[in-house]
């Protein structure tokens, strides 16, 4: 995993086959360095208490958390707490974006849908899992985008296309503006995996139709301070031929829209 350092201090522009990759120039280079240090230290504690697989700690190093936080925050990007956003968001902590993607059971060629783009480090962290790569190992551009994320507030949805655009995410990441609760606009696609990032009261049953059999949904529920994440797991053909279990506790801000507990 040496590449980490290549990585986090490579140029500022990086040429990739059909997308030039910009990097923040406002990051002075004792930042870049401090981040650098921040960034592994916290990847030998991932390994030290075993947090999630290596092929999810690849993709914790190959996305620059500090390209999607906010230009105040860039100094906390490797420090493992949520930071806010705009439009009273958060980009949750490193572990728990993590651990979502360990508990939707994702794979390379899977099929994923994410309710709440936010900054769009968790499209990215998605991406990075289940795209297919060149020899070089660039993401390779697919005409159907096996990675697809909805963000209901107008602000954040420019954020997070600009944040996933700049670093060249877009050829395998679909971005729409809308109400995730209703699920992907294009209701033939089904998906491995559904990740929602907001909390509700209910699983929205829009977002179940939206899965193939076998496929899983991570979502927080509750309304309280703390609320539950648990897994589905759809079973059958059946509407309610699906199996829940809880994970565990968690804080999540509220999922607005139809099916959401904030309108
Ligand atoms: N995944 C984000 C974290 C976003 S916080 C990241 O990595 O940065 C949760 C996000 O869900 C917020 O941006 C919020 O606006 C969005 N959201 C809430 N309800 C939604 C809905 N019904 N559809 C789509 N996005 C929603």
């Amino acid at each position: 995993m040496s590449h980490i350092f290549i990585l986090i201090r490579g140029e500022n522009v990086i040429s990739s086959s059909n997308c030039m990759q910009k990097t923040s120039t406002n990051i002075s280079k004792k930042l870049r360095e401090a981040l650098y240090r921040e960034k592994k230290e916290l990847l030998e504690f991932y390994k030290r208490i075993n947090l999630v697989p290596d092929y999810i700690l690849e993709a914790f190093i190959r996305v620059p958390r500090e390209e999607f936080v906010l230009p105040k925050y860039i100094k906390y990007a490797y420090v493992d707490e949520p930071l806010p956003l705009i439009d009273n968001a958060t980009i949750s902590a490193i572990s728990m974006s993590l651990l979502l993607i360990k508990y939707s059971g994702i794979k390379q060629g899977d099929e994923v849908l994410e309710i709440g783009t936010g900054s769009g480090y968790q499209a990215a962290l998605i991406a990075e899992v289940v795209c297919p790569r060149n020899k070089k190992g660039e993401l390779i551009a697919l005409e159907r985008k096996p990675v697809c994320t909805i963000e209901i507030s107008r602000k954040l949805y420019e954020l997070g296309l600009s944040n996933l655009r700049k670093l060249c995410y877009l050829k395998c990441i679909d971005i729409k503006h809308g109400d995730g609760s209703l699920g992907w606009p294009d209701k033939a696609r089904k998906f491995d995996a559904i990740i929602v990032t907001a909390a509700g009261s209910e699983i929205p049953p829009p977002l179940i139709k939206q899965l193939k059999i076998g496929g899983r949904l991570v979502m927080p529920i509750g309304t309280g301070f703390w609320q539950k994440l648990v897994r589905l797991v759809k079973v059958g053909e059946n509407e309610n031929d699906y199996e829940i279990e809880h994970l565990e506790d968690v804080r999540f801000v509220p999922l607005r829209g139809r099916y959401g507990v904030e309108k």
